[in-house]
């Protein structure tokens, strides 16, 4: 840590901001909780819930169709918030802001409009080692529909992107490269922009699913210059049900509808259906509302917060826990890449990760315990699961401490 980041780190009121989410001051199991599944899903600060609540209590109305005023006000307030996911991204346009259910969807809404429509036997997806199963299984059926050709990048012994094998992967036939901003599994920041250069330069479209990237780094897909990326709000601290697919206008013109129906039409007889402009095109049905205004909170509440501190933050958790934890004897850390976000997987030598995640339970600590979804990734560093401990600005030190003295108490009994 450089002088600056620990000066950064001061101006970040702990305390004040673990009292805007109600649930850290839970109990579990007797005990305090100490909540480090923060890559699965995030908590919601007060703000959230209670923009929700409002707007559910005495603003509800369906968006789009209504010319009273009620729904007036909802369309009015989903737009506000596209316009919020616009800036949050630094897109150009707020048209080029799809609302999904979250980065699944998102993928899958760019394997089946894009894939399906531009793709020929033939064609070669190119995915990473280390993604996570929506970002594997979506090309994995394209592929097989389709005749296409899924090809993987290898990472090395740290679960770092070897870029020399992804160049040489890059060919003629590449169509698209879909890549994780920030590895779930093992916390591996991916150098997007080098690679969506890369990709660009031998002709291929580029997916960037950022469902752990959007929660810790500002992401500006101008700068990224990604032709997709996409995020899942209860990540970052909304609520389920809601994600956000970004994607170039020029792409959303040209691809097909991912599913059809109400709302996303300009005219429809029984002979002939002409769809709506983006985003409407690829927003077919009733949409989450009340998620949307409170992804839309969650996004005003990041907004408030000091970036530069919470990063500081974050990175200092991650140093932390890593000094923690490899201290501890037949800890081995899993992902040890130079770039990371604040998450360690770990495992015990001998002992199941469940085991781990139950003792710890009983500690009132929650971590996460399995292959995160992410099966190859496992396979590739030669284990079945891992313990994975993940950090949001919210956590602390001491709670990381705790962890520690948890992960001991775990060898006390299963030595
Ligand atoms: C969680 C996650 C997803 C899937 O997000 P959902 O919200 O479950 O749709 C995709 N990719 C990564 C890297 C994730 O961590």
């Amino acid at each position: 840590m450089t002088k600056t980041e620990t000066a950064a780190a001061d101006v970040l009121d702990i305390d004040r901001i673990r009292r805007d989410f109600p649930m850290l001051s839970s109990v579990m199991n007797g005990h305090g909780l100490v909540y480090l599944d923060n890559a699965a899903t995030t908590q919601k600060p007060s703000a959230v819930i209670d923009r929700m609540a409002a707007f559910l209590r005495h603003e509800y109305a369906t968006i789009h169709r209504g010319v009273y005023t009620f729904s007036q006000l909802s369309t009015a307030e989903c737009d506000t918030v596209r316009e919020k996911c616009r800036r949050f991204l630094n897109a150009g346009r707020a048209s080029e802001i799809i609302f999904v259910r979250g980065a699944t969807e998102a993928v899958n809404l760019v394997a089946a409009g894009f894939g399906r429509k531009f793709l020929k036997k033939g064609d070669e997806i190119l995915i990473s080692q280390i993604e996570h199963h929506s970002n594997i299984v979506p090309w994995q059926r394209l592929c097989e529909e389709k005749g296409l050709t899924l090809k993987i990048i290898p990472v090395n012994d740290r679960g770092e992107i070897i870029l020399e094998e992804f160049q040489k992967l890059l060919g003629a036939r590449t169509y698209l490269v879909s890549i994780g901003h920030v590895s779930n599994a093992l916390g591996t920041v991916n150098p997007i922009r080098e690679m969506t250069r890369l990709a660009h330069h031998a002709g291929a479209w580029v997916l960037v699913d950022g469902a752990q990237g959007a929660p810790h780094f500002r992401v500006d897909v101008r700068e990224i210059d990604c032709d997709f990326y996409c995020f899942s709000g209860h990540k970052i601290y909304g609520p389920t049900g809601i994600g956000v697919l970004y994607a170039k206008a020029k792409h959303l013109d040209a691809m097909d509808p991912y599913q059809t129906g109400g709302d996303m039409i300009e005219s429809v007889t029984f002979e002939k259906t002409t769809y709506a402009k983006p985003p409407a095109k690829f927003e077919a049905g009733t949409p989450a509302i009340a998620e949307i205004i409170g992804l839309g909170a969650a996004l005003d509440y990041l907004g408030k917060l000091d970036w530069e501190a919470v990063t500081a933050h974050e990175r200092e958790l991650l140093t932390h826990a890593t000094e923690k934890l490899s201290a501890i004897p037949g800890l081995k850390i899993i992902g040890t890449a130079a770039e990371k976000a604040s998450l360690v997987s770990f495992s015990l030598e001998g002992i199941h990760p469940h085991d781990i995640g139950t003792v710890l339970d009983q500690e009132g600590i929650a971590i996460r315990a399995g292959h995160h979804c992410a099966q190859p990734t496992m396979k590739r560093f030669g284990v079945p699961a891992t313990a994975r401990a993940s950090f949001a600005f919210y956590n602390t030190k001491e709670e990381i401490d705790k962890l520690a003295r948890g992960v001991k108490k775990v060898l006390e009994i299963f030595k």
